[in-house]
């Protein structure tokens, strides 16, 4: 297995993603930017992040439970942790998607929880795509109406201090021997597809042909010469490619 990966954060920040790579698996996060309202919490967002990924990197380095399992035990540890300082039950409490591939034995297991898409390429060399489509139907997108629908069944799912969202994450499980690779990207690294107008097949193939760097390069080119028609004009971009 050959694992590469790049990300980039909007120029001019720090970046709210992260990525995190072991053995047989592989991870990528992306924050919420905070919208202004209270969190309820003394921490960033990019707090939260990084504490995500080393729950997470904890359980997928030492057990083998089903991606859901292995999320709801982070999100609830994750809450415990700052559940004495901080309010568990603001619905603006810092939060951040996940995208998670795990290779067991013979099975390829993947995880979607909010917009952090994943690419799949199989052996007969279609490209499948795995995402949650659900922030993309919502009734509203003002900071309040988000607040409204964070971690609801009306609205969306995030990891945030509800370990339920791990049972609303779209999953999917494949045969080991049918996939040939896995990208991971947060939507800062799927613009290329979402905005500018590439098929999916075109994102994947220049993933494996020119590599995740090449992928965010051309993003920021694209975003330099027209914003895109919703959201930030950068964002922060995290790919990584996994060929089995
Ligand atoms: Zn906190």
């Amino acid at each position: 297995m050959e694992i590469t990966y790049a990300t980039a954060p909007t120029p001019g920040t720090a970046g709210d993603d992260y990525g995190l790579i072991g053995d047989d698996w592989a991870l990528v996060l992306d924050g919420a930017t905070a919208n202004g309202l209270p969190t309820g919490c003394t921490h960033t967002v990019r707090w939260y992040v990084h504490q995500l990924a080393a729950h997470l990197g904890t359980q997928l380095a030492a057990t083998t439970y089903p991606l859901p399992e292995v999320l709801r035990v982070a999100i609830a540890d994750l809450a415990v942790s700052h559940g004495r300082t901080c309010d568990m039950t603001c619905p603006d409490s810092p939060s951040s998607t996940v995208a998670a591939a795990r290779v067991t034995g013979d099975q390829v297991e993947l995880l979607v929880l909010c917009d952090s898409p994943i690419l799949v390429l199989t052996h007969p060399g279609d490209v499948l795509v795995v995402t949650d489509t659900r922030t993309q139907h919502l009734p509203g997108y003002t900071p309040a109406d988000l607040s409204k629908l964070r971690n609801t069944d009306i609205g969306f799912w995030v990891a945030s201090t509800n370990p339920a969202a791990a049972d609303r994450a779209v999953t999917r499980t494949l045969p080991r021997a049918e996939v040939a690779a896995v990208a991971l990207l947060t939507d800062g690294a799927s613009r290329l597809a979402d905005h500018y107008g590439w098929s999916w097949e075109q994102l994947m193939n220049t993933l494996l042909d020119k590599g995740p760097r090449e992928v965010i390069r051309l993003t920021r080119e694209q975003e330099a010469i027209r914003s895109p028609a919703r959201g930030k004009a950068n964002d922060d971009a995290t790919a990584i490619v996994i060929r089995l």
